[in-house]
């Protein structure tokens, strides 16, 4: 009985003694970057500041992304007194959706939210994202109202894009939500056991499912640098979209095959018809070369649809790693209370 007790009194001190710091954090908030020295700093700050308002031990995940400035110098001294600040460096550039993967491998908190480095996505907003998931939403997507410094031009093919991928995609993307957003640690677990090197994050990240809830925010325009997106960069992300989530285009080459099929088939019977009854001439040179170029459009097309599958099974055959790790490093908090 003695014994039990003195157990029991053992633990209960040991657990007012327990540090904050050795709890799971609540919050992992997960910052990819390459090059981002301008902002890093003022980024650390809005980030901590909106955690403060949580009152609770967060962690804040830096990804570095192979950049070649002073930026992991930067990161890689940030402390804070209450949360963990962990700081990954990848051994070269391997994309943001490579960098955001490394980050939610290793992410500790009780939920993740992916955040840009360049404050487009405002930091301000993590305490209603917090606030819904603690409501009961086991993902929080963050769709922009107003895309602010971003030319029309961008706007409105990414509008397109989005549309055309709801259509086609077997899973729904919603609109305009990009990889500002809030997940569950049950649903980041799925998300780190999904396998493929090409991965189009957004299609990825809302293929786990679960019970979900949008927010809307201006997204602001970047703070200081430039985009790292350029056009051949986004053709390239929207074709492993497609081909990544959908085996639709297959299906539409096979659809062009048989319509053109089925319509040679009509033309013969009405020239071979025509030829026999009435003698007239066969149609000339240009309706023939018309003909010979719709077709080789189409088998050139199909060709190009079916190869961009082929070159994925090849991406995917090889099994390589997704991202190779250089450094970890991991900064405690110093605090041992919130409050202190
Ligand atoms: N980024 C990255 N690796 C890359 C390209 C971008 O980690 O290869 C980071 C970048 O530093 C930023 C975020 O991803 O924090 C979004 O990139 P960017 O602002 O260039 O994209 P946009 O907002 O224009 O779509
Ligand atoms: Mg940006």
């Amino acid at each position: 009985m003695k014994a039990i007790q003195y157990r029991q009194y053992a633990s209960t001190k040991r657990a007012a003694k327990e540090p904050t710091a050795n709890a799971q954090p609540l919050v992992s908030v997960i910052i990819p970057f390459l090059n981002e020295a301008d902002v890093l700093a003022v980024c650390h700050q809005r980030v901590c500041d909106a955690l403060a308002t949580l009152r609770q031990h967060c962690e804040i995940v830096y990804v570095d992304d192979g950049s070649t400035d002073n930026s992991w110098a930067l990161v890689s001294q940030l402390k804070h007194p209450v949360h963990q600040v962990r700081s990954l460096r990848l051994s070269r550039n391997f994309g943001k959706e490579a960098a955001m993967s490394a980050g939610m491998k290793v992410a500790e908190g009780r939920c993740v939210i992916l955040l840009d480095a360049d404050l487009q996505d405002p930091p301000e907003y993590i305490p209603a994202m917090v606030q819904a998931w603690q409501d009961g939403a086991q993902v929080v997507e963050m769709q922009r109202r107003e895309r602010h410094g971003e030319s029309w031009i961008k706007r409105t093919t990414a509008h397109c894009f989005y549309r055309f991928m709801s259509k086609i995609s077997d899973h729904p993307i919603t609109e305009n939500v990009g990889d500002f957003r809030l997940m569950d640690q049950k649903v980041v677990a799925v998300i780190n056991t999904l396998p493929e090197r090409t991965r189009f994050m957004k299609g990825l990240l809302a293929w786990p499912g679960f019970t979900r809830k949008i927010l809307t925010f201006d997204r602001d325009p970047r703070l200081a640098g430039d985009t790292k997106w350029n056009y051949p960069k986004l053709i390239h992300l929207a074709l492993e979209g497609i081909t990544s989530f959908s085996t639709k285009p297959l299906r539409w080459a096979t659809m062009a095959g048989l319509t053109t099929s089925a319509i040679a088939f009509i033309m013969a019977l009405v020239i071979f018809t025509k030829t026999l009854f009435w003698g007239d001439p066969v149609a000339g040179y240009p309706s023939t070369m018309l003909i010979i170029l719709f077709l080789g459009g189409i088998q050139l097309l199909s060709i190009g649809v079916l190869g961009e599958y082929v070159g994925r099974l090849f991406i995917e055959s090889k099994q390589r790693p997704l991202y190779v790790l250089m450094e970890n490093a991991l900064s405690k908090p110093t605090l041992h209370s919130v409050d202190a």
